[in-house]
């Protein structure tokens, strides 16, 4: 295969570091016992440790497999691996492969296996042939009000992808490292807030009942047979690349349209709606993190702040100097029936175990979304018509 190079596990430098000291403090001893003129500094084989070590982890090239590369985390976590020298291999079904366009330059780096993610023999023989030292499963179709119109598609993607790979890497016998996509969605209708890793799950559609599942699949496996399998409850996050079905992305390109002339007004829902919104690029970073922590463990993922409808509104027509309320019209019709207000995140665990806290504010955010969709339709690489 292409740009397939040595692989060496954990396991096998840890016996290497294990073995070079071994020789070389025998032969420090040695040189002592005889009372050798040319015994080496103790630093001096510390370092010469270090070098060879270097040189074979060079060599060592990990190998991570992503399902959903195609989308919004899959662009940003490929960007995060490649940074960090690993082989990036998304898997994609066949009558999906038109959609790796999506990842633009990016997508000539990264190597692309066509698999069909509901086929179990075919993902086991994936994963036997390419040993992934990671995997990261993002795959779902992620819009949560359309997960209504086919509940167990929905199931089958989010659940069945997640089991199917974890039996892959039990079967044949690796040590990888799994990560799972779960979804505040699974907290749903909350008693409590804000919520942590001990709230309990009240799921209030299919999308977060399938992630719900999959996120208890994970556990089991892990607990039953000692997989290193992480879920990551992550709240929203958002960024240039969120699609425009989404509320963030619906205002940010409302904004510039009207800013360019293209539109006259911006039909909304509810204003007071609130959300955890994030930035997706903090957010793969922690999902990175999980899997080099030493002990698999779950971890409530977002800012920790709410952030209303009107916020983003607001802060979107601003960066265009725009005054959102000549422009903004509220359609009571756009209300979600299963709206709640109370989601957000108790990120501390991330904090304190993983070092993790997001760096973009939500200001920053908001900006950096108007400002790419504005340079877009400035080139003509979208279209302004959206309602
Ligand atoms: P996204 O941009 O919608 O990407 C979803 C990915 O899943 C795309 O690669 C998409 O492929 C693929 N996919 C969708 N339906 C599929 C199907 N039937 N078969 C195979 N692949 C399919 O989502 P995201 O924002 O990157 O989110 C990544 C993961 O995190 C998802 O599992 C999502 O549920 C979860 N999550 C996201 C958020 C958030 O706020 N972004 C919050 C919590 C959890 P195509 O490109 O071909 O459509």
């Amino acid at each position: 295969m292409a740009g397939y190079r040595c692989h060496i596990a954990d396991r096998q430098i840890s016996h290497l570091r294990f073995v070079l000291k071994l020789h070389l403090i025998r032969s420090y001893d040695a040189c002592k016992f005889f009372g050798s003129a040319t015994v080496p500094p103790k630093n001096f084989i510390r370092r010469l440790i270090l070098a060879i070590i270097a040189i074979y982890s060079r060599n060592m090239v990990k190998t991570a497999l992503i399902t959903g590369i195609t989308g919004q985390d899959g662009y940003y976590l490929s960007q995060l691996l490649l940074a960090q020298g690993y082989r990036v291999i998304g898997l994609v079904p066949p009558d999906r492969q038109a959609n790796v366009a999506k990842l633009g330059s990016l997508a000539a780096k990264i190597q692309i296996c066509a698999v069909d993610l509901t086929d179990s023999t075919a993902l086991l023989q994936v994963v036997e042939k390419l040993q992934p030292q990671e995997i990261y499963n993002l795959a779902a179709p992620s819009f949560v009000p359309d997960s209504w119109n086919d509940p167990l598609g929905t199931l089958d993607l989010i659940t069945g992808t997640a089991t199917r790979l974890l039996t892959a890497v039990r079967q044949v016998g690796l040590a990888t490292r799994f990560y799972q996509a779960s979804s505040s969605e699974m907290f749903g209708d909350v008693d409590r807030s804000p919520q942590d890793e001990e709230t309990p799950f009240r799921p209030m559609n299919p999308y977060g009942a399938a992630k719900l599942h999959a996120h208890w699949t994970m556990v089991h496996q892990r607990q039953r047979y000692g997989l290193f399998a992480c879920s990551g409850i992550l709240y929203n996050h958002e960024s240039p690349l969120r699609p425009p079905a989404f509320v963030t992305r619906k205002v940010t390109l409302a904004a510039a349209s009207i800013k360019l002339g293209l539109r006259d007004t911006l039909e909304m829902g509810n204003l007071d709606a609130k959300r955890d919104w994030g930035y997706a690029g903090d957010y793969v970073e922690v999902m990175w993190q999980m899997l080099q922590a030493k002990e698999p463990q779950d971890y409530v993922i977002g800012t920790g702040q709410l952030h209303s409808v009107m916020d983003l509104v607001k802060i979107a027509f601003e960066c265009m100097g725009l005054d959102w309320t000549r422009y903004v019209v509220v359609n009571p019709k756009l209300f979600r029936p299963d709206e709640h207000f109370q989601l957000l995140a108790n990120p501390t665990k991330a904090k304190s175990n993983l070092g993790w806290e997001p760096k973009v504010s939500f200001e920053v955010l908001i900006e950096k979304m108007v400002l790419k969709d504005l340079e877009r339709l400035k080139t003509g690489s979208i279209a302004p018509a959206i309602s």
